[in-house]
């Protein structure tokens, strides 16, 4: 069985019944679980279904929602899906609300920006198998928290030399052997400045467009590069030294927050190109790779009718359905989302959080444990399954049934069975490696040893400017270990520094509640942090596909 959390570590667990409790506890890869999953009962789920606030029963629900589909008509039908559940299954939905003809509502708030530069220069962002992070000499966390965020990776690395490179001091930097602080959003240069320093030894790889990247390159001036970092030239000369070492560079989303920040994913990539970092056993760059890369998806699909998340207008839509997500708190653009109130929203999930609060229909899904499904890891090389589910829970219902209902109630066919899909989810070059756990073959080879997965199957260097326009000041958010998007124990607080510039602090004064803010000298001027999206989500505004959090 699987941890179905946004989360990198992806861990296996056991059930375990103890006087009559379900306890989970770790296995296999990963014999340990945090404090989410310890805690996990303490944060009850609602498996009353509710229509206008009111208990029903689950099959008037069932009809309620067939009636509201089939009065509004799709075009009026917006479809939005978080990411509460991580397990592919969870995806059979959107089999109905294709064939109906619903609009999708499609992007990220999380890791979406960082891929898109990542895929320019790959085609495909992998993650770097544990073998290769187990054989690096050092290990150079880039924008990333792992003492927080992928707890797995720290036994991993724990007798290596570790470089962090961050905006804050964070818990993963005091345990580094050297922190390199930097501004925020000034990665890119630092890229650029170690890209100069690179090509000035003249020890590097190249490929197809080096010359237009070069030039870009040496478009900065070095001065006003490390000025914009904020770093020294001892840090750099010894940061320097250690990446031409080799070693596994783990990047996270601090690389990749504001508008143009798939630029910088992509600056970084590029700098350890030259450095011979890819297709290598001791060596790599790994950010959120693809969970689904070496096993199928029988739900991906190109939509007929979509809309960027971020340009969403609500005015255009009457019935808005909600699976395993709370926009009102996890959302970005929340003067949009705050509409929701006024349409016809169905939440289909496990909380009664704010969106299913204010939800004209609310219908609990099955928790993760009571249904089948499998799911892969942007972190890890493994597959684990839930195929051995014998709970019986007929309050709630999984995404598969609610998805044969309404099949059967539209006339719509081509459904499978539950046990089809998950068999054509696994028909791939996997390894078994235990009860409910494969190995993805496809990573016994460093990824991209034999080549990328851009048109000519060479590396692309960046071939774009990247001019970040500074702020009085900056948003930094991060996670927070209790926490997971909007679940379980909240941290609604900001930190900021008391000395910090008095535009920063007015607004501050200005826009947030007295009581959600804390004063610390351990959080560099000029930056407002925040660990989760609750408080400061309401003051970020995005375009497109994928958040950015900027304010404007
Ligand atoms: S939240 Fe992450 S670390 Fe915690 S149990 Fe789930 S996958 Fe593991």
């Amino acid at each position: 069985m699987f941890c179905p959390l946004d989360c990198w570590d992806s861990c296996k667990l056991k059930v375990k019944s103890e006087k009559l409790k379900v306890k989970f506890e770790g296995d296999s890869i990963t014999p340990y679980l945090c404090w989410k999953l310890n805690n996990y009962f303490k944060f009850p789920s609602e498996t009353t279904p509710k229509y206008n606030s009111k208990n029903i029963m689950l099959n008037e629900t069932l009809d309620k929602l067939a009636d509201i589909l089939k009065n509004k008509g799709p075009k009026r039908v917006l479809f939005v899906k978080g990411s509460g559940n991580m397990g592919i299954m969870q995806n059979v939905t959107k089999l109905f609300f294709e064939n109906y003809g619903a609009t999708f509502a499609v992007g990220s708030t999380c890791d979406g920006l960082g891929e898109e530069g990542i895929i320019k220069g790959r085609g495909k962002s992998l993650i770097l198998p544990t073998w290769i992070i187990k054989n690096a000499k050092n290990i150079i966390i880039w924008g990333r928290n792992p003492y927080v965020t992928n707890i797995h990776l720290i036994p991993m690395i724990k007798d290596k030399f570790t470089v962090t490179i961050d905006a804050i001091e964070t818990k993963t930097a005091k345990n580094s052997d050297l922190f390199i602080q930097v501004k925020p959003n000034s990665d890119f240069y630092l890229a650029i400045l170690l890209a100069q320093m690179v090509i000035e030894s003249e020890q590097y790889e190249v490929s197809d467009n080096f010359d237009e990247y070069k030039k870009i390159v040496f478009s900065y001036d070095k001065k006003d590069l490390m000025k914009k970092c904020g770093i020294n030239n001892e840090e750099l000369m010894k940061l320097f030294e250690i990446i031409k070492q080799g070693g596994a560079v783990l990047t996270g989303l601090g690389t990749a927050k504001c508008k143009e920040c798939w630029k910088t994913t992509w600056a970084i990539d590029s700098l350890f190109y030259m450095l011979g970092y890819f297709g290598k056993k001791d060596r790599g760059v790994a950010f959120l790779g693809s969970s689904g890369y070496g096993i199928n998806n029988p739900f991906s699909m190109n939509h007929k009718n979509k809309v960027p998340l971020w340009d969403v207008n609500l005015d255009d839509y009457e019935v808005v359905f909600v699976q395993a997500g709370n926009p009102l708190v996890s959302f970005p653009n929340r003067h949009e989302w705050q509409k929701l109130k006024n349409k016809t929203t169905v939440v289909f999930g496990k909380y009664m959080d704010e969106t299913a609060q204010i939800a004209t229909l609310f219908i609990p899904s099955k928790d993760f444990f009571e249904k089948k499904d499998v799911r892969g890891s942007y972190f890890h090389e493994y597959v684990i399954t839930n195929e051995k589910c014998k709970v019986k829970n007929e309050k709630c219902i999984s995404e598969y049934e609610l998805t044969k209902f309404l099949m059967n109630e539209f006339g719509f066919t081509g459904l499978k069975s539950e046990d089809e899909y998950i068999e054509e989810i696994l028909n791939a070059d996997l390894e078994k490696t235990g009860d409910e756990i494969y190995r993805k073959r496809v990573f016994d080879k460093p990824p991209y040893s034999d080549g990328f997965f851009t048109d000519n199957g060479k590396f692309k260097f960046l071939n774009e400017d990247f001019e970040y326009n500074k702020k009085p000041f900056e948003i930094v958010t991060a996670k927070h270990d209790k926490a997971l998007n909007s679940q379980f124990q909240r941290d609604e607080i900001i930190y900021i520094n008391p000395n910090s510039k008095n535009i920063m602090l007015r607004w501050v004064t200005e826009n947030i509640p007295e009581k959600r803010v804390v004063f610390t000298e351990n959080i560099p001027e000029n930056i407002i942090y925040a660990k989760g999206g609750s408080v400061i989500n309401e003051f970020i505004n995005c375009k497109g596909e994928n958040a950015y959090y900027e304010i404007h």
